[in-house]
């Protein structure tokens, strides 16, 4: 084991960085809205390749946008260890989600670099490009086409709400940085290791520094549409009314119904409700509700969400119901190799730990089909996120990225 030689980190400058890069996007409630490839996103991509091209770090893109920071190993032919996260934030995002992951693999680069250590393996720093999927849909598409489980063409193509292209952001992103190199999607990683703020309440409460993750819960996400006739609203009597909106109120309490379990394990959530043609005097002729439904048995996911259409048509009363399934992904769980080092690390620098299981989806979701990953949580405050008010403490961050720059350097040095 090199755990004896695993340099300390400065945690001064990654906190430093941290309030640094949250003034990209800085929103005046105090949180950042730095979408996918804003001028602000590639800012963020610019300013840190300018650091670790000053550094000697090697850097390159692919064809995604997703950038790529490399601390070159002794034996620079053994597939690297990675460890990143994402840059782009909800439009009223935080200061951490997303952008922790980043730094923390980042300061890992610096601390071997200031230590003057050098891994047997390459360790890299990545930003997986638009996770957050708030601009571009759908999210996660950075790890996801880097590993094949998503194809680049109809990507680059996709549209923002003004009409600009992937295609058009990622030029603008290379146009920003014209001394990195160009990187092919899927070259292999030994491991891969993600650190993230929790975004959920237990380590805060718990007072646990570090939480291993054990894996990732699965989603099926659903486009519903019940469809009416519009009508007008001072002469069709309610006898012969096709409402949608009526139809769609009773739908929406039914399925909270039927979702509802004792256990309070199930997510199921309506994130959008929108009535058309939403005239005043118009009876609504169609609402569009998107439909989140969670939970970690796959099994009891794949249940439920086959139950949606024929629930939502049994409450309809005189509407047609369409159900569109725009996004499943199974419950991932992580291999032994990579949490194993991270409790290394952890238990080696002293830190309380504790296994923990995310609700949330993270870019290790794809990696963990390219190559052993795992992830590291850290608390923050009251749970909350995707929300300006996210907060966390200096002391869990330096821990956190304590731990990601361990378990980096112990999986770069191992089998
Ligand atoms: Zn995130």
């Amino acid at each position: 084991m090199s755990d004896a030689s695993a340099p300390k980190i400065d945690a001064d400058r990654v906190w430093r960085r941290h309030m640094e890069y949250a003034e990209l996007g800085a929103t005046p409630r105090g949180g950042v809205n730095r979408t996918t490839l804003t001028p602000d996103d590639i800012e963020v991509h610019r300013r840190l390749t300018e650091v670790a091209l000053e550094r000697g770090f090697e850097v390159s893109l692919d064809d995604y946008g997703n950038t790529f920071y490399r601390l070159v190993g002794t034996e620079p032919n053994l597939p690297p260890v990675a460890s990143g996260s994402h840059s782009d934030t909800q439009p009223t995002g935080g200061r951490f989600d997303g952008i922790f992951g980043v730094l923390a693999a980042f300061e890992g680069l610096e601390a071997m670099a200031d230590a003057g250590v050098q891994p047997r393996r390459s360790v890299e720093a990545v930003i997986w490009n638009n996770e957050e999927g708030a601009r571009f849909t759908p999210s996660s598409m950075g790890s996801a086409v880097y590993v094949g489980n998503a194809e680049l063409a109809p990507l680059l193509a996709g549209v923002d709400r003004a009409g600009e292209t992937m295609g058009d952001s990622i030029a603008a992103l290379r146009a920003a940085m014209p001394d990195v190199g160009h990187r092919e999607f899927g070259a292999p990683y030994h491991s891969f290791v993600e650190a993230h703020i929790e975004q959920g309440p237990i380590l805060e409460a718990e007072g646990i520094p570090i939480g291993v993750v054990t894996g990732i819960q699965g989603a099926r996400k659903f486009a519903v549409e019940v469809i009416g006739e519009e009508a007008h609203a001072g002469t069709m009597p309610r006898s012969g009314r096709r409402d949608a909106l009526v139809d769609a109120v009773a739908i929406v309490n039914s399925l909270h119904e039927i979702f509802h379990d004792e256990a309070d394990e199930v997510r199921f959530t309506i994130g959008r409700f929108e009535a058309f043609p939403g005239a005043r005097s118009v009876v609504p002729g169609l609402v569009k509700l998107l439909v989140d439904l969670r939970h970690p048995d796959n099994d009891l996911v794949a249940e439920l969400g086959d139950k949606l259409l024929p629930a939502a048509q049994a409450a309809a009363k005189r509407c047609e119901v369409r159900v569109d399934e725009s996004n499943r992904s199974e419950t991932v769980v992580f291999g032994e190799q990579v949490p194993a080092a991270i409790i290394r690390s952890a238990e080696a620098r002293g830190y309380a730990w504790r296994h923990i299981f995310s609700g949330a989806g993270h870019d290790a979701r794809h990696m963990d089909s390219h190559c052993p990953s795992g992830m590291v949580f850290v608390p923050c405050e009251g749970g909350i996120s995707h929300n300006e008010a996210e907060n966390a403490r200096p002391e869990d961050i330096a821990a956190g990225t304590q731990v990601i720059s361990d378990t980096m350097f112990d999986l770069a040095n191992g089998e």
